[in-house]
């Protein structure tokens, strides 16, 4: 058993074996220390080799999807090994053959199918990424759903690709140079190296066609090079780990990056879209404006929250639909109800397609057809938005597989298939009359006994049963004459003779026998047979059914965003190709929802008006004022609009965002070993790199990770490139009260401020933005809010006196601060005018290649070019 274990072991050097034994699976080695810590279960011994104790742990069969759950999440890769033939089996081979056993599947992140194991409003995505002669794709699958989608881009957005989808595994070439290998551990996910070989693109295109059964791929679409490899690794990797049953995809969908609104994993972090900071679900965007009652549906608004789209009729469909389904408030809430009965469909559709399923997942595909179709009839009559019309089309046309189903299965069936029990009566004769002899055996026998009874004339005449007989016909001794002779004896075969009593059998009477005996063991044949029928049926069906599934996800999301409009009272957004960001009374639908919770004030809206002849806000005011907060809601109402939803505000006048960006000064980041200054300027620099016109950036006190004058300058400079150089709408909040004056210089910015009141030395905030600048910082009466104590508060006071009356008198004003600082200026250096004759230092350097330079030779070259001054 050791050498076969060993065998199969190496096939698997990265992954724990689960060796099935008996009603165990059992670890060894390596894996059993590994596996018994994470599982934080006994660790053993089993035997010996080459003369060293065998390590070994084991956890039970039945219970094993929670053990497979943990070492999944704790980053494992876990072969199942089963056993192929029984014990018996192995005997029949000969003297001491071992169980065959092999590895039936491989469970890694990126592929699980369990219920258990799955969070059901989350897609759980593989992802792979392939280069072609410097041309990328990314292309990933949910075959737990058979989404698959497959995007050309370029290396420099693999980051940010990676972040809006969070894929929980990634496949990509062994040893390749990952610049975003940091991408992937940051968003959790596990990276998986396969050969150069599974990226093969003209293999790919091979596997692809079978996969699909088709004979080129053209039908789906052109797809470049990079594209194919990425895809084709897939199904390779899938190859693999499901052991050659490959899960049933849709065909592939190509997506399109110019497509969608572009975010950033920082920006998503940072505005907490489907995530809050503290790691979980509870706080995030996601949470607080998830009313979608099917997994499905929940799925489809974390999509569409985390790519929200920059097609104008795109959006405007989806507005459209919504305000179908707010003026039709009681056919939504019809919908809602029914579709609150709705099982998951692409899930359950995934397990058969698996070989994993059970009558359970049949159960949910006829639930959920029989849904669909109900909710197809209420759209009997009237017009209905383009959308919602494509939904209900493809709600319908199933009839036979719901009227097969219904009439197939039972109401409740079990969970697996292997016990019985779920096909209904009255589908198949033969089922029907196994199951009779099993479970009414006795009254088959009763009806036998009467019918010897009356054939012999034997009224005491009785059936009865033992074990060493079986089956046997009785009657008393007095009788035994007329039973041994002609013509009963024809019928009735003598088998014993008791003091009282002699014992018969006959030819039906053993073959009932041997039928009742066999009678559950054939219903349990026949109930697998129908399933694997019945599951065919669906599977020939999957594609018209995962159309359904898309349907109904659909129309779950637009009711619920609806109902969501509705109970909070936000307004449909005009979304155009225009600059503006015009919002009047807006609100930060995450911190209106906590302070509704908690019980606190009402959230106080705030307008904002970019576009029109400004397109910077720098907004200052206090701590606590309610900057940031303002900030995100602006950056959230936009990222709504986009997505096709209502936004929490009065009114809303939306230029297409492209990019969105967002950035927090001096976030605490140490988890990746980096200063937080540092942190913030490497984001803050992939702005000023990044951000077309169209951008909408959000910076929340840049500059504020170091020493006053820097910081100053930073924000400084930042502001001057996001204004001349990228030339995108942006909101700016500082505590640099000097940055105010910039208007003054910057004609496209405009000075905000968060209104707050003092009254007896005390700030009382008021969360009103208005336009202008903030008079003071109140930092002080702040920190005396916060319970600084009195006496630091004080002192506090008397320094800052002496500080602002320094600062009157003999230091630099705000406004010569501004003219003393040209170096700051970020217009693009404009070429030296052709007439200047270069000067000695000048002409030097311009034939100096820096990157050929050593160190030595770079220094050499200073001490020259000084000689020359
Ligand atoms: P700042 O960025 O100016 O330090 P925040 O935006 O973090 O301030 O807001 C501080 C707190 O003030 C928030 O946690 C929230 O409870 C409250 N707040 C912010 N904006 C509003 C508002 N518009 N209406 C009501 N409360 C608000």
């Amino acid at each position: 058993m050791m050498a076969q274990y060993l065998e199969i072991k190496a096939e698997y050097p990265n992954a724990l074996l689960f060796y099935r034994m008996g009603d165990f699976y059992e670890l060894f080695f390596d894996d059993a220390a590994l596996a018994a810590e994470a599982l934080d279960i006994a660790l053993t011994k089993r035997g010996k080799h080459l003369g060293e104790d065998i390590a070994m742990c084991g956890v039970p069969f039945h219970a094993a999807e929670g053990y497979l759950l943990t070492l999944i999440r704790k980053g494992f890769r876990v072969a199942v090994c089963e056993q192929l033939e029984s014990p018996a089996e192995a005997k029949k081979r000969g003297g001491k053959s071992v169980v065959k056993r092999g590895v039936v599947r491989l469970v890694t992140p990126g592929t699980l199918t369990e219920e258990s194991l799955l969070e059901a409003r989350r897609h759980n995505y593989l992802a792979a990424i392939a280069e072609v002669r410097g041309d990328h794709a990314l292309a990933w699958t949910d075959i737990s759903t058979g989404a698959f989608h497959v995007m050309p881009l370029t290396a420099a957005h693999i980051p940010p690709e990676l972040a809006q989808l969070r894929p929980s595994e990634v496949i990509a070439v062994d040893q390749a140079n990952l610049d975003w290998a940091e991408t992937v551990s940051e968003i959790g996910a596990s990276l998986t190296p396969l050969g150069r070989a599974a990226f093969d693109s003209t293999g790919a295109e091979k596997r692809l066609c079978s996969l699909f059964g088709v004979s080129t791929l053209d039908a789906f679409g052109s797809f470049t090079r990079p594209e194919m490899a990425a895809m084709g690794a897939l199904v390779e990797y899938l190859d693999l780990t499901q052991k050659g049953k490959l899960p049933l995809l849709r065909a592939p969908q190509r997506e399109d990056r110019a497509g969608a609104m572009q975010i950033d994993a920082a920006t998503r972090r940072n505005l907490e879209l489907t995530q809050a900071l503290s790691g979980g679900r509870a706080g995030s965007l996601l949470a607080t404006i998830d009313r979608t009652v099917t997994a499905g549906g929940g799925r489809l608004l974390e999509r569409r929250l985390s790519s929200p789209s920059r097609n104008l009729n795109v959006i405007r469909d989806r507005l459209e639909t919504l305000a179908f389904a707010q003026e039709q408030g009681r056919l939504s809430a019809d919908l809602r109800a029914t579709l609150r009965k709705v099982p998951d469909l692409d899930r359950a559709l995934s397990r058969l397609g698996l070989d994993r399923g059970g009558p359970r997942d049949l159960a949910a595909i006829r639930n959920a057809l029989v849904q669909a179709k109900a909710i197809a009839g209420m759209f009997a009559g009237g017009t209905l938005p383009k959308l919602t019309a494509d939904a209900a089309t493809a709600l319908t046309g199933h009839d036979e597989i719901i009227a097969l189903l219904e009439q197939a299965l039972v109401a409740e069936p079990p969970l697996l298939a292997r016990d019985g029990g779920f096909i209904a009566s009255g589908h198949d004769p033969e089922l029907d009359e196994a199951r009779q002899l099993r479970d009414e055996g006795r009254s088959v026998i009763a009806g036998m006994q009467a019918d010897y009874a009356k054939q012999t004339g034997i009224a005491a005449l009785k059936i009865k049963h033992n074990n060493v007989l079986g089956y046997f016909v009785e009657v008393t001794a007095t009788h035994a004459e007329k039973m041994l002779s002609e013509p009963l004896s024809e019928v009735f075969k003598h088998r014993q003779t008791t003091a009282n009593q002699v014992r018969f059998t006959t030819v039906p009477l053993s073959e009932m026998e041997t039928r009742i005996l066999n009678a559950g063991g054939r219903a349990l044949e026949i109930e697998k047979r129908l399933y694997h029928s019945l599951t065919r049926v669906v599977l020939d069906n999957s594609a018209q059914i995962s159309q359904t599934a898309r349907a109904l996800s659909e129309l779950d999301l637009t009711t619920a965003l609806a109902d969501l409009a509705t109970e909070q009272d936000w307004c449909s957004p005009h979304v155009d190709d225009s600059r503006a960001l015009v919002i009047e009374g807006g609100r930060h639908p995450v911190v209106e929802a906590a302070l509704r919770s908690q019980g606190g004030g009402p959230f106080i809206a705030n307008g904002c008006d970019l576009g029109e002849d400004n397109d910077i806000w720098l907004l200052t005011g206090p701590n606590m004022a309610g900057k940031s907060t303002f900030l995100r809601q602006n950056a959230l109402i936009a990222l709504l609009a986009q997505m096709g939803s209502y936004v929490p505000a009065k009114s809303a006048h939306i230029g297409i965002v492209s990019q969105l960006f967002s950035r927090v000064g001096a976030s605490d980041d140490l988890a990746r070993g980096r200063s937080t200054f540092m942190v913030e300027m490497v984001e803050t620099a992939a702005i000023l790199n990044q951000a077309d016109d169209a951008a909408l950036v959000i910076l929340d006190e840049i500059g504020r990770g170091t020493a006053t004058y820097d910081g100053l300058s930073i924000a400084w400079a930042t502001l001057e490139h996001l204004h001349d150089v990228n030339a995108c709408r942006a909101l700016f909040a500082t505590h640099y009260h000097e940055l105010t004056n910039l208007t003054d210089k910057l004609d496209r910015v405009e000075n905000a401020t968060v209104n707050v009141k003092e009254h007896d030395g005390d700030v009382i905030f008021l969360h009103e933005v208005r336009r202008g600048a903030a008079d003071r910082s109140y930092g002080v009466q702040v920190a005396k809010l916060a319970g600084l104590p009195a006496a630091v508060v004080d002192r506090a006071r008397i320094v800052l006196d002496a500080l602002e009356r320094g600062e009157r008198e003999g230091g630099a004003t705000r406004s010569t601060l501004i003219d003393d600082l040209p170096l700051f200026s970020a217009r693009p250096a404009t070429p030296a005018p052709a007439q200047t004759s270069a000067s000695e230092v000048e002409s030097r350097l311009a034939d100096v290649l820096p990157d050929t330079l050593t160190p030595r030779e770079a220094l050499d070259l200073v001490y020259d070019l000084k000689t020359l001054l």
